[in-house]
Order: structure tokens, then sequence, then C-alpha cells
């Protein structure tokens, strides 16, 4: 019997994995450009970690971790939780009073598997520890918005403020209230939030409970002195940069740490799998993690949701493993003789590839075209005996003799002054051809 991989756990193979290249490099060069340093955490840790900074009642911890239950260890379902743990485990705000932090890599969770949405996933995720600055919560939702708009994705900035400890129980009191009088209306599951977090109940998807809140009170209107301005604020730090943004009242995330700024980024085109990436601001997380008393700010953007985009409207798939070489020997001497050329060449630094299985040159150019070699060299067995052989250009169909009898350090090197190796703009034209 075949065995397959898990429901909602997937493989990425050739022919993706190059937009899953891309999507990752043009991530480290965007955080590179607003000074972010990568951290790399582990992907197994105690349970506790997540419990405590998630929330107990919130839908990951409740019903969605993967655990080890007798060791009580969990496999992270995100990544601010571990990152913080690293955080505090190692000083690092001794060593620079403000970090900024990125990690890129999978996630766990036991949700029902659908299109954009996976038991596996992966996550770019970025934090900035140590300021309350409104200004780094405009700057951190400009690098996502400049992130996904190099990227070419279309997308909605929506953000909220959730208050603060000063100012969301009184909140909490009056949308209580509210929900009080419509609580037969409700789903099951709100009936259950409104007792533990009734801030969820603003955010179901329920469309009987979406027109119950319709009228509820709005979070902004409430928000004390300290968080209107800072709310105000990030508003006119994101007007300066000219980043669209709009304002929603019923965004709460699904995750109990956060404080005052939320945020979303929202395509129209994943249908239910609306949120490509969220974050926001945790005031009191660090502490709370027996950390120092600091506040912090992050966000992750779903890599799945992110491809299955780029997908939709790439027309060209880009190039992965495109070939400066390819050494095409003809029979077992000129097999044999264009081994040790190909270890030499790639020793030099040329991206090279030879057939193994003794092929006619038919084949052998059909398997160079494959893997859109720029240069084929031909050698056959009389090429061999004459010490010549064909160096043919692919892009440009252009052919020379060479002289393949004066050692392979040299003809190594002639080749490689020959066909310099390639930049990704010849190996697209190149594939074009
Ligand atoms: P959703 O509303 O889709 O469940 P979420 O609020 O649970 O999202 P976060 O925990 O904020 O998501 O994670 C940030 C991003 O990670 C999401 O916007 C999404 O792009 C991605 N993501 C979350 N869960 C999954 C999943 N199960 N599969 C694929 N991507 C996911
Ligand atoms: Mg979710």
């Amino acid at each position: 019997m075949k065995i397959k991989a898990l429901n909602g756990f997937k493989d990425i193979i050739p022919g993706e994995v190059e937009l899953w290249q891309q999507v990752e490099n043009s991530a480290r060069d965007i955080f590179a450009r607003f000074n972010f340093s990568e951290i790399r955490t582990p992907i197994l840790e105690k349970t506790d970690l997540f419990a405590r900074s998630i929330g107990e009642t919130t839908d990951i911890v409740e019903k969605e971790m993967y655990t080890f239950v007798d060791k009580q260890i969990t496999m992270r379902p995100e990544a601010t939780a571990s990152l913080l743990r690293a955080y505090i485990q190692h000083g690092l705000h001794v060593q620079k009073p403000i970090q900024r932090l990125f990690t890129i890599g999978p996630m766990f969770r036991h949700e029902r598997p659908q299109k954009g949405r996976l038991r596996q996933f992966h996550q770019m995720d970025a934090e900035v520890l140590g300021t309350a600055n409104p200004r780094v919560d405009a700057e951190l939702m400009a690098m996502g918005a400049m992130l996904l708009h190099e990227l070419g994705v279309t997308v909605s900035l929506e953000m909220n403020s959730l208050g603060c400890p000063v100012c969301r129980p009184g909140f909490r009191e009056t949308l209580l209230a509210f929900i009080e009088e419509r609580k037969e209306a409700l789903c099951e599951d709100c009936g259950r939030r409104s007792k533990t977090n009734p801030l969820r109940v603003l955010d179901c998807k329920n469309p009987k409970c979406r027109e119950q809140v319709e009228e509820a009170p709005s979070i902004q209107e409430h928000l004390c002195d300290d968080c209107d301005e800072h709310f105000g604020a990030v508003q006119s730090g994101l007007q300066q940069l000219g980043i669209q943004y709009s304002l929603n009242r019923f965004m709460v995330r699904g995750l109990d740490y956060y404080t005052r700024t939320t945020f979303e980024f929202i395509t129209q085109d994943l249908g239910a799998q609306a949120a490509v990436g969220a974050g926001g601001r945790y005031d009191s997380l660090v502490e709370k993690l027996g950390g120092p008393n600091v506040p912090g700010i992050g966000f992750a953007i779903g890599m799945e949701r992110l491809v299955l985009l780029l997908q939709q409207h790439e027309e060209e798939v880009p190039v992965g493993n495109a070939i400066d070489i390819f050494v095409a020997g003809l029979g077992e001497k000129a097999s044999e003789f264009a081994f040790s050329l190909v270890h030499a060449l790639r020793q030099k630094g040329l991206q090279t590839a030879m057939d193994h299985e003794g092929r006619s040159l038919k084949s052998q150019m059909k398997q160079a075209n494959k893997v859109h070699s720029r240069y084929v060299l031909i050698i056959g067995e009389n090429e061999l005996e004459q010490g010549q052989a064909v160096l043919r250009n692919m892009v440009n169909q252009e052919q020379q003799e060479i002289a393949i009898n004066r050692g392979t350090e040299e003809l190594s090197h002639f080749l490689v002054e020959e066909c310099q190796p390639s930049s990704n703009v010849a190996k697209l034209s190149a594939q074009k051809l």
C-alpha cells in the first residue's frame, strides 16, 4: 500500500517551490530594508507557553494545537510566543533596547483543511519589541503593505484598536450588557463566548451573529485618552506614508494578548480565507511571560495564501534551477571524459548537468532543453579522438568548434570564460526560446 502525506500536510515540489523562494527572497529583502534581524526558534515548546500567551479560551488553545499530552509539549501554532520566549531567555533587551526580529517557518494547527487553510502552514513573522511609539505601528503596517505590493498582490488594510487594561474592562461590561439582551439570537459558540471572551462575539462569522452585533457599541468610542491618542497617531503615521487603510470596529483577532492596534491585510480573491496577514500590539505580553515590562507589536503573513494569490495571476512561473552548461557525452569514452569535466566545471561555479544513462544525442538535447541549459557541449567518440567538440549556444543557436585535448583544468577554465555563470535575465530569455 502506498503511504501518502497526512491530510492538511503538503509537499512543495519543484515547479511549485520557485514561487515560495520568490516570496521568501522578497520578504528577506524587505525585512532587511526595514532593519530586521532573523531569529530561528524550535518547533516544539512547552504547552504552557502557548496557553499563557495566546490564551486558554481561544480557538487555537482550545481545539487547534498539536500537543504531546504526556510530555506537555506542543508544536508551535504561531511564532510570536516562541519568539518572545527566546527574547526573554537570551536577555535580548539588554543587548539592544529595541529589537526588530523576523522569522520564517512552519506552524501547526489542527483545523479543517481547505483552500488556503492547512494543518502545517508557513508564516513570515515580524516583531518589534521595546517601543510603544505609534510610528512603529504605522511603520510595521507599511512594511507588510510594501512586501505585498512588491509581490504584486492586491490587499486592503483594516485596523482597529482594542484598548488597554485601563479602558477595555469598561468596554467589556458595556458590550456584555448589549449581548445579554440578544443572547437568544446568537450562535452556540457565541453563547459560550459571551461569558469567557465577549469581544469574540464581534468577529463571529455566523450571519445571525453579524446581524445582531451590527448596532453593538464600538470600542473605538470607549478608548481611554492614552489609547485614543495612540490610535490617532497610528493613523496619522499611515497617512503620512501614504498607506491606504480602513477602520473596522468588529476586528478583534483570535488571540488574547492584543492591546491597542490590531490589523489585517485582506484579499477579495481567496473566498473565505480572506486574511493574508494579521497582527497587532501586545504591550503586556512580555512581562506576562516572565520578561521585562516592555511593549511589543508584530504581524504574520501566511505564505500558502500568498502563493495561491501569486499563482492566480502569474503567467510565467519563474525558472528554478536553470543550467549553465549541459555536457553531452556520446558513448562510454566520451561519458567518462564528460564525468570529470562536469565535476571541474561545478568546482568553478557553473551550474552543470550531464546524462548518465548512455542516451542518444537527440535525447540528451531534449534533457538540456528541459533544464533550460544555456550551452551544450557535444562530445562524440570521433570528436574525442580528434580532440574537438561542438559548443552550442542554446539562446542564439550559434555553434563553435573548440579544442578539448588540453587537460580538464584548462578546458574547464576556457568554458567558464565562454559561458560566464548566468544571470537570471539570461536564464529567463533562454527559457522563452
Ligand atoms: P484565519 O482567520 O484565516 O483563521 P487567523 O486569525 O487564525 O486566520 P493568524 O493566527 O493571525 O490567523 O495568522 C496570520 C496568518 O497566517 C493568517 O492571516 C493566514 O494568512 C495564515 N494562517 C493562519 N492559519 C492558517 C492555516 N491553518 N493555514 C494556512 N494559513 C494560515
Ligand atoms: Mg484561525
